[in-house]
C-alpha cells in the first residue's frame, strides 16, 4: 500500500545503484577506490578522484560493494508484489562490462539475482493468495542483438540467416507483442529454473566468445502473468521484464570497423533511446520516442503509463574506470 503510493509519487521509476567489490586483480595491482560511500547520507554516494570528491550522486538506494543479494533483493520484492497486483513491471541492469549486471540478474548457483528471486516471491504470494487468486504464469527468454530479436527458448536457436525472424507487431492500443515467440507455462521453481537454464546455455550457441557476446546484446526475461479474482471473475494480465543490458562502455569509433562498428552503433543506438524514453517518461513529456529501438518497442506497453521501472546502474569502484562510472551516474541521474 505504502510502498506503491511513494511509487507514485516519484513517477513510477527508481534508480538503485549497486557498486560491485574490487576483485583480486584489482587488489593485487593496488587499485585505489574511486567511490565513498561514508561521507554521503544514505541513498548517495561521492565519486572522489585523486583523493578529492568530484561529484556526489543521489539514488532511491544505494547498495555497497559489501551488500549481497539478500539486501538487494529485499528492496526488488515489492515490484514482484506489482505484477500480481496487475502492474507491468521492468527491471534493468545498466552499466559498463564487468561491473555485476549479470550477477545482479541472474547470479551465480549460490547466490541467485534477481530474475530467479522474484519469480521465486511470485509463486510464494501465488501460494500465500491461493484461496483468493488463481494465476497462470509463463516465461519467454529473449535475446535484442543488432537490432534482432532471437528467442533462446528454441533448441539450439541459432543467430544469423538461420534463425527465425522475429518482430514486434501492434494488435491494438497498448498490445504490442512478438509473434512465435515461445512462452513457457510454469507452474513451480524447479520448471522456472529448467526455463532459465535452457535460455542462458543457448545464449552462447554461435558464438565464438560467450561473454564477448553477452556484454554486447540485451538479454532479456519476460513473465507473463494473468490472474483471475476468484471472488468476483475479475482478470489481469501483467508483465515482468527483466533485462540485462548490453554493456554501456563507450567504444572509440576509430577504433572499430565493419561488423563491431555496426554492433557498437547498435548498442550506443538502444541505450541511449532507452535514457531518452525513460527521461521523457519522467518528465512527462508528451511524446515518447518508444520506435527509436528495438529494446524500446518491445517493452513499449510496459514503460509509461501505471507501470512501474526500476533500473540498476551498475559501477566499478575502481579508480580506473572512473570516466565509464561518471558516464554510467549521469545517465542514471537522467533517469531518475
Ligand atoms: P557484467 O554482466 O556487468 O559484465 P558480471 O556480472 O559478469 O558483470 O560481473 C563481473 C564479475 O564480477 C563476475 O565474476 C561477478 O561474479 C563479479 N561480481 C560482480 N558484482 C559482484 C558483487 N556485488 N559481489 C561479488 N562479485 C561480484
Ligand atoms: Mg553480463
Amino acid at each position: 500500500e505504502l510502498y506503491n503510493k511513494v511509487l507514485e509519487l516519484k513517477g513510477n521509476i527508481r534508480v538503485f545503484c549497486r557498486c560491485r567489490p574490487l576483485n583480486s586483480e584489482e587488489i593485487a595491482a593496488g587499485a585505489a577506490m574511486a567511490i565513498d560511500f561514508d561521507s554521503a547520507k544514505d541513498g548517495e554516494l561521492t565519486v572522489i578522484s585523486n583523493g578529492a570528491p568530484k561529484k556526489t550522486f543521489k539514488f532511491d538506494a544505494v547498495f555497497r560493494p559489501q551488500a549481497g543479494q539478500d539486501d538487494v533483493f529485499e528492496d526488488t520484492a515489492p515490484f514482484a508484489t506489482s505484477v500480481l497486483d496487475g502492474y507491468n513491471v521492468c527491471i534493468f541492469a545498466y552499466g559498463q562490462t564487468g561491473t555485476g549486471k549479470t550477477f545482479t540478474m541472474e547470479g551465480t548457483d549460490q547466490a541467485r539475482g534477481v530474475n530467479f528471486k522474484t519469480l521465486e516471491e511470485l509463486f510464494r504470494i501465488i501460494n500465500e493468495r491461493q484461496k483468493l487468486y488463481r494465476y497462470d504464469i509463463s516465461v519467454s527468454v529473449l535475446e535484442v542483438y543488432n537490432e534482432q530479436i532471437r528467442d533462446l527458448l528454441v533448441l539450439g536457436s541459432q543467430r544469423g540467416a538461420t534463425s527465425k525472424r522475429l518482430d514486434v507487431r501492434q494488435a491494438g492500443e497498448g498490445m504490442h507483442h512478438v509473434p512465435g515467440l515461445v512462452e513457457a507455462p510454469v507452474t513451480n521453481m524447479s520448471e522456472v529454473w529448467e526455463v532459465l537454464q535452457t535460455g542462458s546455455s543457448s545464449r552462447a550457441v554461435g558464438s565464438t566468445n560467450a561473454n564477448e557476446h553477452s556484454s554486447r546484446s540485451h538479454c532479456i526475461h519476460c513473465v507473463m502473468v494473468r490472474g483471475e479474482n476468484l471472488l468476483n471473475g475479475e482478470c489481469t494480465k501483467s508483465k515482468l521484464w527483466l533485462v540485462d543490458l548490453a554493456g554501456s562502455e563507450r567504444v572509440a569509433k576509430t577504433e572499430v570497423q565493419g561488423e563491431r562498428l555496426k554492433e557498437t552503433q547498435n548498442i550506443n543506438r538502444s541505450l541511449s533511446a532507452l535514457g531518452d524514453v525513460i527521461s521523457a517518461l519522467a518528465t512527462k513529456s508528451p511524446h515518447i520516442p518508444f520506435r527509436n529501438s528495438k529494446l524500446t518497442h518491445l517493452l513499449q506497453d510496459s514503460l509509461g503509463g501505471d507501470s512501474k521501472t526500476l533500473m540498476f546502474v551498475q559501477i566499478s569502484p575502481n579508480e580506473n574506470d572512473i570516466s565509464e562510472t561518471l558516464c554510467s551516474l549521469n545517465f542514471a541521474s537522467r533517469v531518475r
